[in-house]
C-alpha cells in the first residue's frame, strides 16, 4: 500500500516522508524475516512441523502479532524478528529497549517482555477454544548482522535473545527438552489450519492512517516502461504519451492499486474517471474481461475488487497474510 501510494502523491504531500519513512520499516523487517526463514529451513522439511509467519488473532476484541510461530508436536516457539541497525540495549530496570544508531537513541518495548505477552495472548487463545495445552518457548531473534546487542548491566542475561546464525542451534536445544509429544501430528495439522483461518490481515487505506485524501491520488493508468501518468486509451491497447510505450491491460494494475488505496468497491462511473476513460462502454468492458464479483443492476451495478498484494516480491512485505511454509 505505502509502494503504491508513493507512486501516486506528489512528493511534495506533506506526509511523503512518514509514508517513505514506514516503508524503509516494512522492508527491513521483511529483510529480517528472509534471514530467519534461511536459517529455518534445516527444519521446514520436517512434515510434522508447521511455520506461520506474520499471524494475526484476535482476542477479546483487540489483536496481537506474532512474527513467527513454529508448531511441533512437542513445544511451540513464538519467535520475535528484529532487524535493527547499531547498537541495541536492552535494559530490564525500565523494561525497555535502547537503539542507538549515530549518536541517535530511541526507545523500544522490551523485546522478552514482549514475546512473553503473546505467549500469554496465545495461551489464552487455545483455552478458548477448548484446544490442547502445550508448553510454549519465546525466541527473540537478531537478523541484522551488523547489530551490536548489549545489556545496561553484566548480569542481565538473556537465554532467548540471539543472533539468527544461531536460531538452528537454539531450536534443536529446545527439542531436546521437550521429547513428550503434546498434541498428535494429525491434530496440529489441523490446529495449524485453525490459526490461519482465523488470521486476519490488518489493513487500512490511505485516508485512514495518513489522512491522505482519495482526492490527492494521482489517478490514471501508468507507463510500466517510464512510470508516467496517465496513459490514454487506443483502441484495444494502452499507450504512454512520454515513452510511445504500449499495454494491453495496465488497467489492472491501476484498478489494483484503486483497491489498495481508495476502495475494494467501484462502479462504471468511477472507473472511468480513474482509468481516464471517456466511454461507459469501454469502462463496461474492461470491467467484465477482469471477471470480478458485482453487485446491483446496470446503472447502480458495483464491482468488487480484491487487491493482489502478492503480484511483485517487493510488494511481498506488506502482507500479513499467515500462510504455512508448506
Ligand atoms: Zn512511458
Amino acid at each position: 500500500m505505502n509502494e503504491a501510494l508513493l507512486e501516486r502523491l506528489s512528493p511534495a504531500h506533506s506526509h511523503w516522508h512518514i509514508i517513505k519513512a514506514d516503508l524503509a520499516k516494512r522492508k527491513a523487517g521483511y529483510r529480517g524475516e528472509l534471514q530467519l526463514d534461511y536459517h529455518l529451513k534445516f527444519i521446514s522439511k520436517n512434515k510434522n512441523i508447521f511455520i506461520l509467519h506474520d499471524l494475526r488473532l484476535e482476542i477479546d476484541d483487540r489483536h496481537f502479532q506474532i512474527d513467527t510461530l513454529l508448531l511441533t508436536p512437542q513445544v511451540f516457539i513464538i519467535i520475535e524478528v528484529k532487524h535493527i541497525a547499531g547498537t541495541y540495549t536492552l535494559d530490564s530496570r525500565f523494561d525497555q529497549a535502547i537503539r542507538k544508531v549515530e549518536d541517535k537513541e530511541e526507545a523500544f518495548s522490551h523485546p522478552v517482555t514482549q514475546v512473553e505477552r503473546q505467549k500469554k495472548q496465545l495461551v489464552r487463545w487455545f483455552i478458548n477454544r477448548k484446544l490442547p495445552s502445550i508448553p510454549i518457548s519465546t525466541l527473540v531473534v537478531m537478523t541484522n548482522k551488523s547489530t551490536i546487542i548489549d545489556t545496561t548491566s553484566p548480569n542481565e542475561k538473556y537465554h532467548n535473545v540471539i543472533r539468527v546464525e544461531n536460531v538452528e542451534g537454539w531450536i534443536l536445544s529446545v527439542l531436546a527438552l521437550h521429547r513428550k509429544e503434546s498434541i498428535p501430528a494429525k491434530q496440529l495439522k489441523k490446529i495449524s489450519s485453525q490459526l490461519v483461518k482465523k488470521h486476519t490481515a490488518p489493513f487500512a487505506f490511505p485516508k485512514d492512517i495518513y489522512g491522505v485524501t482519495p482526492g490527492e491520488i494521482m489517478s490514471g493508468v501508468k507507463c510500466s516502461q517510464c512510470q508516467h501518468l496517465p496513459m490514454v486509451r487506443r483502441y484495444a491497447h494502452w499507450e504512454c504519451t512520454e515513452c510511445g510505450g504500449k499495454s494491453k491491460d495496465g488497467h489492472i494494475a491501476a484498478l489494483n492499486d484503486y483497491a489498495l488505496l481508495i476502495s475494494d468497491r467501484i462502479n462504471n462511473k468511477q472507473v472511468r474517471k480513474f482509468l481516464h476513460l471517456e466511454s461507459r462502454k469501454i469502462a463496461y468492458k474492461i470491467l467484465q474481461s477482469m471477471q470480478l464479483n458485482s453487485e446491483g443492476m446496470t446503472k447502480n451495478k458495483t464491482y468488487h475488487l480484491t487487491p493482489h498484494t502478492f503480484q511483485q516480491t517487493s510488494h511481498q512485505s506488506n502482507s500479513s497474510t499467515a500462510m504455512p511454509s508448506r
